[in-house]
């Protein structure tokens, strides 16, 4: 595996190998490795000829401040998980390779309700700096196919529409993977590392819940389910931003379903200050 830190360097190096036929699959990801990451890594070679991962903290898309600071680092051992996984190219920018003229940006990208639904509703701005981060990324890689986690439901769909707009659409083909999750069934996740050992343990209600929902799925009024998912997530010690059966296309939420609409539970919550997210499609 070749570790570039400069675009630059990376550029001329992807040039080469576009050149001699490659196929470039690319997996844009924030450290702290887990088999979730892998597994990008997998899908991407089994579909293209050289895999690219990029590792970059992004500070644009913590609307928190101290989640940021606390965000696991561990790029020793993220990189010996990339060697073993066979990823051909490691791209590790310093927050000025990828932000040389400041973090504040005039770029604004229209991702519509997406901005004002679910994380965009609870993480203000957080999918500005998403897709800030995103498009500079692509820009440097070029890459024929990039690989995303359905545990990200909502970012799938706000990079989906940054393709569009960048007319990157019919060159960049976007691939969402299944969701990794430990055998107790919660999403595997960087952020899973700062939960306690008894909150560990709590955590597991957030899949619990989901299945839940869709265990209870019966067309008609869906407000009974939702309030009693979202009180055993309160009763199991979750502070809760949302739990809602939602449209699969839109996000919009959807309290009467008429038995054949495509339909999606999402949540986000806090156990003490780790805040998880999860979805589950329901039919
Ligand atoms: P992150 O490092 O958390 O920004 O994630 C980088 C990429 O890995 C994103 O496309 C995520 O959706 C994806 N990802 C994170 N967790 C999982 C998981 N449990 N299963 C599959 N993909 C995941």
């Amino acid at each position: 595996m070749i570790l570039f830190k400069k675009a630059i360097d990376l550029r001329k190096h992807l040039d080469v190998q576009r050149k001699s036929g490659k196929k470039i699959g690319f997996v844009p990801t924030m450290g702290a490795l887990h088999e979730g990451h892998l597994s990008l890594i997998q899908a991407s070679k089994s579909a293209t000829t050289l895999t690219v991962c990029s590792i970059f903290v992004n500070p644009t898309q913590f609307n928190d401040p101290a989640d940021f600071e606390k965000y696991p680092l561990s790029t020793d051992k993220d990189i010996a998980l990339l060697l073993s996984a066979g990823c051909d190219l490691l791209f590790l920018p310093d927050v000025d390779e990828m932000y040389p003229d400041g973090l504040t940006s005039n770029q604004k990208f229209d991702l519509g309700e997406m901005e004002t639904l679910l994380e965009g509703k609870f993480r203000p701005g957080h999918f500005q700096g998403v897709c800030q981060v995103v498009n500079q990324l692509l820009l440097q890689v070029e890459p024929d196919a990039l690989f995303m986690g359905q545990k990200d439901y909502q970012q799938c769909m706000v990079i989906n529409r940054l393709l569009q707009q960048t007319g990157n659409c019919e060159k960049i083909q976007l691939h969402i993977c299944p969701t990794l999750r430990e055998p107790d069934g919660l999403a595997m996740s960087s952020r899973n590392r700062r939960l306690n050992e008894a909150d560990r343990v709590i955590s597991v209600t957030i899949y619990r819940t989901l299945s839940f929902l869709k265990e209870n799925l019966k067309a008609g009024k869906l407000d009974v389910i939702q309030k009693s998912a979202f009180d055993q997530l309160q009763a199991a010690g979750f502070r809760t931003d949302y739990i809602v059966i939602a449209d699969a296309t839109t996000l919009q939420p959807v309290t009467y379903w008429d038995g054949k609409q495509q339909l999606v539970a999402l949540v986000a919550a806090f156990l003490g200050e780790v805040r998880l997210i999860d979805n589950l499609p329901l039919n």
